[in-house]
């Protein structure tokens, strides 16, 4: 069997024309283009490589992605960086770029950002909301998985979904959005044994561990989902967290990497400022 490809781009394309007329009419109506600070604390490449991307996108659909780098970051300047941020009118919007600098006690620095402009879903409050079934900002990852499943029509209604990982950023969130949509859902993580056994049940299965190639193709079910959440490099490629070639054969449908879960994840994320905007601004 050759598996379907979750493509992410064309679905993050077509979102992109609505988003730059949202946020060109915002613009328009108020005088100053939805804002989204990031507030970076560290000097690590990645964490620097994400924040120009979202730049380099906010720059083509008319959303501003402001540069908040804090020079000697510890917790209380951070924290201090976002409790300006959220006084000013001006930002619509605030994410703590990460990894952040040793010692920073990341928790307290996300918790700081109030809910209405937290639009990565990062605080305790906006998790709980999502954990409660409460409206709120979601993280923008796990709702890039959940974009890429329903525009490809993948049903999640009694399914049972496997997620690999449970990091609060994308493994814990996903888990959620997934029972909120009728899956039964397993969360695998580190400590989980025969892990494999786990990932053949699974009609749909999501991984986000971080680990190069780590899904192999006979942990998984003929004809099942799977979603590569992972983005490692390896030489000068990005590499996702399944091993692409081998499970291409066994499953049904499978996401790329690049091109699946990433492309969606920062429009979703520029999505959500402009909801913010939209939603602040009188
Ligand atoms: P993370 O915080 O490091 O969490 C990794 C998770 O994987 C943990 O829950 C860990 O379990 C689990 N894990 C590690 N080794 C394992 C093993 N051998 N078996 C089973 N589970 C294992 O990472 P993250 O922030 O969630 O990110 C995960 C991946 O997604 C990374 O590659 C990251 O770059 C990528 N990512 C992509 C996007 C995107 O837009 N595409 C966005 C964010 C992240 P324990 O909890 O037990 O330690």
């Amino acid at each position: 069997m050759s598996a379907k490809q979750l493509e992410g781009k064309p679905l993050a394309d077509a979102r992109r024309d609505d988003l730059a007329g949202r946020a060109s009419a915002l613009a328009a109506r108020t005088g100053t283009p939805p804002c989204l600070a990031v507030v970076i604390g560290t000097s690590d490449g990645a964490a620097l490589a994400y924040f120009r991307a979202k730049q380099r996108l906010g720059g083509k659909l008319g959303v501003r992605v402001l540069d908040a780098r804090v020079a000697e970051a510890t917790t209380k300047s951070l924290v201090d960086a976002v409790r300006a941020l959220s006084a000013d009118p001006s930002v619509d919007a605030i994410m703590v770029e990460t990894p952040v600098a040793a010692g920073v006690d990341l928790r307290a620095v996300q918790d700081a950002i109030p809910a209405e402009k937290d639009v990565d879903g990062a605080s305790t409050l906006s998790l709980g909301r999502l954990f409660s079934g409460q409206p709120g900002f979601v993280p923008a990852t796990a709702a890039a998985v959940m974009a890429l499943l329903d525009g490809h029509g993948i049903e999640l209604r009694g399914a049972h979904a496997v997620v690999v990982g449970r990091s609060l950023v994308v493994g814990r969130p996903l888990g959620q959005l997934l029972l909120a949509r009728g899956a039964t859902v397993t969360a695998c993580h580190s400590k989980t044994r025969e892990l494999e056994e786990h990932v053949r049940f699974a009609d749909v299965v999501c991984v986000a561990v971080g680990k190069p190639r780590f899904l192999k193709a006979d942990w998984v079910r003929p004809g099942a989902v799977v979603v590569d959440v992972g983005t490692n490099v390896v030489g000068d490629a990005l590499v996702g967290d399944v091993d692409f070639a081998a499970v291409s054969d066994v499953a049904g449908w499978i996401s790329p990497v690049p091109g699946g879960v990433g492309p969606l994840t920062t429009v979703l994320l520029l999505e959500n400022v402009v909801r913010a905007a939209e939603t602040s601004r009188p």
